[in-house]
């Protein structure tokens, strides 16, 4: 039997939602007396009927993330079985990718945890109080399913001071590698844990940089927002003759240039650490080409009142792609912004191409990969999208 836990009442009508998406706001709830930040409760209807169980914070607007409908404990075996059922969702010929997200949240009924994986290291990021709480647990978890590795703890900043907790970063125990060189569709990208931006990589981009990759061509490539230049690798090792990488981020910067040296493309590549928007409007005037471009840039819409700048954003960066795109030239342009839906996103892309006077052809639809799964009934779980498009 489950230990008994403090209960949070759903206000009439609220039960519905809560029964397919794990995340109960304050607005939400009608009575949550006595619940200790970080603790497990029972969420139950307006007329005390059981919804679900799952992790409540008094602190953020997100209150309570569900994490099972079934009336069962949520306790260190739960985890563990979850940690274990996600892994084996990765498995793919019969082992575990070696570089790859291992659990997503929500979408593996995890809530509030990250787990990637490069190579021999785990990096782990709590994003609730719950599972900063858990970090024991879950590492016991994870090498109970992968074996005894290092585990990098990576919290992020903003998500831990919202949920009030200290962001963990460092090594759990032992340290592992200062520099990992993890392999993805061919080309080498180097990980130091701890350094850049996410958890080393963008691991969401890696179906989409193989698919732009290997449809690069033998032209040149101007990577826009370009990280560590993991586009720019796969385009060129797709045969492309030469990129550019616009980048403004110093630490991007150099993970850019160890990549192009991990790969041997030094000769073939140029890191430009300029403003993105102000160089391609001087590529522009400069009249410079590209047969391929790779738009991927920041969210820039964080909030719902951000849309219509991120809108403006969006068809600035599109509008100057295009206008630098050679006949028959290809251009892979992405939003992360999950306040941006696909249609809205397509249909900026539509009014740059209009006024750039450049027609284009569809040649896919670019989605984030396998390893983050989308819930249906979540649809903030679903968040990146990106249009392979062609000059015609
Ligand atoms: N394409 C990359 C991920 C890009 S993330 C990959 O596949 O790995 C977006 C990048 O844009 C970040 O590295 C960030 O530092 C950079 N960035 C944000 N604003 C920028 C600007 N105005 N000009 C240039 N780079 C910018």
């Amino acid at each position: 039997m489950p230990r008994r836990t403090a209960v949070v009442r759903l206000k009439r009508g609220k039960e519905g939602r809560a029964r397919v998406h794990p995340w109960i706001f304050k607005g939400d709830v009608a009575d949550a007396s006595e619940v200790e930040p970080g603790a497990v409760v029972t969420v139950v209807d307006a007329g005390g009927r059981f919804v679900g169980r799952g992790f409540f914070n008094p602190r953020p607007a997100l209150c309570c993330r569900i994490v099972t409908w079934e009336d069962e404990a949520v306790d260190a075996r739960l985890v563990t079985r979850r940690l274990a059922a996600a892994v084996d969702a990765r498995v793919a010929d019969g082992s575990v990718p070696e570089v790859g997200r291992l659990v997503w949240s929500e979408a593996d009924g995890l809530p509030g945890l990250v787990v990637d994986r490069y190579g021999p290291v785990l990096v782990v990021q709590c994003l609730t109080l719950a599972m900063a709480r858990r970090r024991d647990e879950i590492v016991a978890g994870l090498r109970a399913r992968l074996g005894d590795r290092p585990v990098f703890s990576l919290d992020d900043a903003v998500t831990s001071q919202l949920e009030g907790f200290a962001p963990a970063a460092g090594w759990v125990d032992r340290a592992g590698p200062d520099e990992i060189v993890v392999v993805e569709g061919g080309v080498r990208l180097a990980v130091r844990p701890g350094v850049g931006h996410k958890t080393g990589v963008y691991l969401d981009q890696a179906t989409n940089r193989t698919l732009v990759g290997a449809a690069a061509g033998p032209g040149d490539v101007l990577d826009v927002f370009a990280y560590t230049a993991a586009f720019a690798c796969h385009a060129l090792r797709g045969g492309a003759r030469r990129a550019v990488c616009l980048e403004s981020s110093p630490e991007a910067i150099v993970g850019a240039h160890r990549n192009l040296e991990l790969n041997g493309f030094v000769d073939r590549a140029e890191v430009r650490a300029v403003n993105a928007f102000d160089e391609l409007r001087r590529l522009d005037r400069e009249r410079t080409r590209f047969e391929l471009i790779v738009l991927d840039p920041p969210p820039f819409a964080r909030s719902r009142s951000a849309v219509d700048a991120a809108l403006r954003g969006y068809k600035e960066i599109n509008l100057r792609a295009l206008r630098l795109l050679a006949p028959g030239g290809r251009l892979a342009t992405f939003s992360c912004s999950h306040h941006v839906d696909d249609a809205t996103f397509a249909a900026t892309v539509r009014d740059a191409a209009t006024d750039a006077g450049v027609r284009l052809r569809l040649l896919d639809r670019l989605e984030q990969p396998p390893d983050h799964p989308v819930l249906f009934t979540v649809p903030e779980t679903r968040y990146l999208k990106g249009l392979l498009l062609q000059a015609v």
